[in-house]
């Protein structure tokens, strides 16, 4: 068996479509959907993220704040922007680009986004909500995998899934979701993890195995049943051949001969982190500016 490819850039593709008639419309009514991105220090990759970001909104028609905090500013300064941005009325949604600079506390600066405007989805309020099935905003990555989950056409009722890795913000999130009473859930999933014994035996048993560990190819064909659905999270840079490539936590060859349908690395779930958060975004401008935006995004 040869899997078919999920194109992540093709459903992204449809996704930012949706927004940009959500953002005119909003804009119809006389709101601008706003996002502000507040990066701190010079980490080139962090850099790469938030210019991308700042290119997405553009494209679809929501405006984009620009904040930058110098990495050796104490950390109050980066509390005080985030305070401004929660108490300006113009700014719908608030993203703090990790990782942040040791002399900030991570959870703190989660904790200081108002919750209303955390398009991230990783507020305590946010992720409790989550919990209790009556999501706000979905984290950006566990959407997008929910939403590729959809157009490859899986049932995910009754679907074994196993998800590698727990960390907060994709593996429990979409663990969370997934099992959550509702048309984009009911699976029965397994958290699988560093301290797992026998993950093969997990993976191979599973209808839909998700990969977000951070470990380059951890996941081959030998590693699945005949037909599953793969969906690789991970994103690693590696050595071959002498150069930089990019691989996932999957081996794609490998396990496109045994999968039914697989992500890539790239073109997989990357574009679809990207474009819920635009969709976050918009919901925010919606429920900030008390406006009603149908935007489904799964
Ligand atoms: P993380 O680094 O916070 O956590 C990794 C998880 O993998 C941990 O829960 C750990 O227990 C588990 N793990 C580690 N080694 C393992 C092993 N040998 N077997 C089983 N489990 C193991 O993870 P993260 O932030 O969710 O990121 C995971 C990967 O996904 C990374 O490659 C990251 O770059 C990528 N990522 C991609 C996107 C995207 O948009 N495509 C978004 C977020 C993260």
């Amino acid at each position: 068996m040869t899997a078919d490819i999920i194109d992540g850039d093709a459903v992204a593709d449809a996704v930012r479509d949706d927004v940009a008639t959500t953002a005119e419309s909003l804009s119809a009514a006389g709101v601008e959907p706003t996002l502000a991105t507040v990066l701190m220090g010079s980490d080139p990759a962090s850099e790469t993220y938030v210019s991308l970001k700042q290119d997405d909104c553009a494209e679809v028609g929501i405006e984009a704040r620009d904040v930058r905090i110098d990495g050796d500013a104490p950390a109050s300064e980066l509390y005080d922007a985030v305070a401004e941005l929660n108490d300006d009325p113009d700014v719908h949604g608030v993203l703090v680009q990790q990782p942040l600079p040791d002399q900030v506390d991570d959870d703190e600066v989660v904790r200081a986004v108002d919750p209303r405007k955390d398009v991230d989805g990783f507020h305590p309020e946010n992720l409790g909500r989550l919990v209790r099935g009556n999501a706000r905003y979905v984290p950006c990555t566990p959407l997008g995998v929910q939403r590729l989950l959809a157009e490859a056409g899986v049932d995910t009722a009754g679907a074994d899934v196993v998800v590698v890795g727990r960390s907060t913000i994709v593996g429990k999130p979409l663990a969370t979701r997934l099992t959550t009473k509702n048309d984009s859930g009911n699976a029965t999933v397994t958290v699988c993890h560093s301290r797992t014994d026998d993950l093969a035996a997990k993976t191979r048993a599973a209808d839909v195995v998700v990969a977000a560990v951070g470990v380059p190819e951890l996941v081959d064909g030998s590693m699945l049943a005949e037909g599953a659905v793969v969906v690789d999270v991970g994103i690693n840079r590696v050595e071959r051949d002498g150069e930089s490539t990019l691989v996932g936590d999957v081996d794609y060859e490998s396990a496109r001969e045994v999968a039914g349908a697989i992500t890539p690395v790239p073109g997989g779930v990357g574009p679809m982190t990207r474009a819920m958060l635009l969709v976050n975004t918009v919901r925010a401008a919606g429920l900030v500016e008390g406006v009603d935006v149908a935007l489904e995004a799964v």
